[in-house]
């Protein structure tokens, strides 16, 4: 129902995948005059110096993503990339998952069957993709508001991004357009206020040039028909990586789930105290209740505020087992009770005792662990050495 800026942390941050800031687009003024269009193979509009561009550009069985360019060179980035465009990926399997009601949440997406850790649920291509920042970066609500007017702002965003919303097929516009809107009323207009509300980085592109350095607001945007849809817990379950070659978003399961148990993924950072986090998602208007939030003591929100420092430190601690060994699987215990599982500390944790296990000639624990660890699917992003 409601999404926004996804989980962060210390290590994510360096790895790339740093959680989402407040998205503040706001676009050349003036008026965007857009075609009618749902036929496949549509040109590329260039509308107050940003290019609208649809992937693939011919209608494509997996789904066609219209993509707003900040910069037209981004374009090629892409398209140039050895098999592009690639299938979206398939799970194996029957279909795993649904949109459904709840009684609190609105819509919701949950899984029909179990699903494994590391299990493809499903992957998309986005309905609508879009620049964080344009030309001018970093500003404040109240600075736009100040120095632009807001409204008069957020209307000629919405005018330009109206452009790609009535490129997308019938379908796909209606899916966008049924998405929530928590921006209604305070500051962003009803398109504008959907992207805000429900978009996902995307931190593996960058718009410009190729020697561009990376920074938060050269990223995409990404707005999906299902993934917007997975609602908010302190203690996620699945996580997404977009494929630049099929152009596609996964969602990937990074804990064991049960036939009937709803897909969460976590809007806030997970490393905050229960109040800062209620704080955070005050802007979807919603309070979370989820085990941690309900159980939250200061213990677990000191717990909270060190376990990435903690998770990161147990890299160190490999080079003396004998020491570390038992803190650091009490560590794990921890962030298991805490619902952390679905962080990506949390397997930087176990490839850290994998390696003390090999270091202490512990087998079978170290066969168990390597189990776990290749399981989160996260392998290329930490090998073992
Ligand atoms: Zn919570």
């Amino acid at each position: 129902m409601k999404r926004g800026s996804p989980k962060g942390s210390k290590a994510q941050k360096k790895a790339g995948r740093s959680s989402q800031a407040a998205f503040y687009p706001f676009g050349r003024s003036g008026g965007a005059r857009g075609e009618e269009s749902s036929n496949s193979n549509k040109i590329d509009v260039a509308v107050q110096e940003l290019t609208f561009t649809t992937v693939p550009p011919e209608r494509d069985p997996d789904g066609n993503s219209e993509w707003v360019l900040g910069e037209p060179e981004t374009k090629q980035k892409v398209f140039s990339l050895p098999g592009f465009p690639q299938p979206v990926p398939k799970p194996l399997g029957p279909p795993s998952f649904a949109v459904r009601s709840t009684p609190d949440m609105g819509l919701g997406v949950f899984v029909t069957r179990d699903i494994k850790v590391g299990e493809l649920i499903f992957a998309e291509r986005p309905l609508l993709m879009v620049p964080r920042g344009l030309r001018v970066k970093d500003l404040e609500d109240s600075m736009i508001m100040t120095r632009y007017g807001g409204e008069q702002i957020t209307e000629k965003w919405d005018k330009t991004l109206d452009v790609a919303v009535r490129r997308m097929s019938l379908d796909d516009r209606e899916a966008f357009l049924s998405l929530t809107n928590v921006y209604e009323g305070i500051g962003a207009g009803r398109l504008l206020g959907i992207i805000r509300t429900n978009g996902y980085p995307i931190r593996n592109l960058i718009d410009g040039p190729e020697d561009r350095e990376p920074r938060d607001s050269y990223v995409y945007f990404s707005v999906t028909k299902t993934g917007s849809r997975i609602n908010h817990s302190c203690r996620p379950n699945v996580d997404f990586d977009f494929d630049l070659t099929s152009f596609s978003s996964s969602a990937i399961a990074t804990k064991d789930i049960k036939a009937g148990e709803q897909l969460f993924h976590s809007y806030c950072s997970v490393e905050n105290s229960a109040a800062t986090r209620r704080s955070q998602l005050a802007r979807y208007e919603f309070v979370c209740k989820c085990l941690s939030c309900v159980n939250a003591t200061p213990a677990s929100d000191k717990f909270r505020s060190e376990y990435g420092d903690l998770a990161l430190a147990s890299g160190q601690w490999v080079v003396d087992p004998r020491t570390y060994i038992q803190q650091t699987l009490k560590l794990r215990e921890d962030m298991l009770d805490e619902g952390l599982e679905g962080t990506f500390l949390y397997v930087y944790l176990l490839r850290s005792i994998y390696v003390m296990f090999r270091n202490l000639g512990m087998a079978d624990f170290e066969k168990e662990i390597m189990e776990e660890f290749l399981a989160h699917n996260r392998v290329e992003k930490l090998e073992v050495v």
